[in-house]
């Protein structure tokens, strides 16, 4: 199920701050709002289906760290500290985390949460931008 991936021209303030799922492998990361409903080629598995929409990243502060950069961070202890502290959550490995009854926390959901408090949001956007410079 392969659709034409729809050309897209982002203006310089637009954010890609929607967060969808292939249908073929769950993966999740974030679009373009304009993009919503459009056929989108996923980065893991190349499948080019209309993602489901899951959610949308909090906004406005201009300290957001996008889906994909903060999936980079999960190597950073610093990063692992912050979520299990913050979000009670332990780390198995990975992109894995689980809440105290063991249950699977999406990463989307913890990226999520993080991005919805200022606080939580600027400090992974210091430890982002550490590694950045
Ligand atoms: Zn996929």
């Amino acid at each position: 199920m392969n659709e034409p991936v729809s050309p897209f021209q982002p203006l310089p303030q637009d954010q890609p701050d929607c967060i969808v799922e292939c249908r073929a492998c769950t993966q999740r990361w974030t679009v373009y709002r304009q993009q919503l409903g459009l056929p989108l080629r996923c980065p893991a598995c190349g499948s080019a289906d209309r993602p489901v929409y899951v959610g949308t990243m909090g906004v406005g502060s201009g300290s957001q760290v996008a889906f994909s950069s903060f999936q980079t961070l999960l190597d950073d202890r610093r990063v692992l500290r912050m979520i299990e502290t913050w979000l009670s959550l332990r780390h198995l490995g990975g992109e894995r985390f689980v809440n105290s009854v063991g249950q699977d926390v999406p990463l989307a959901a913890i990226h999520h949460a993080i991005q919805g408090r200022a606080e939580w949001q600027g400090a992974l956007y210091n430890v982002y931008m550490d590694r950045v410079r």
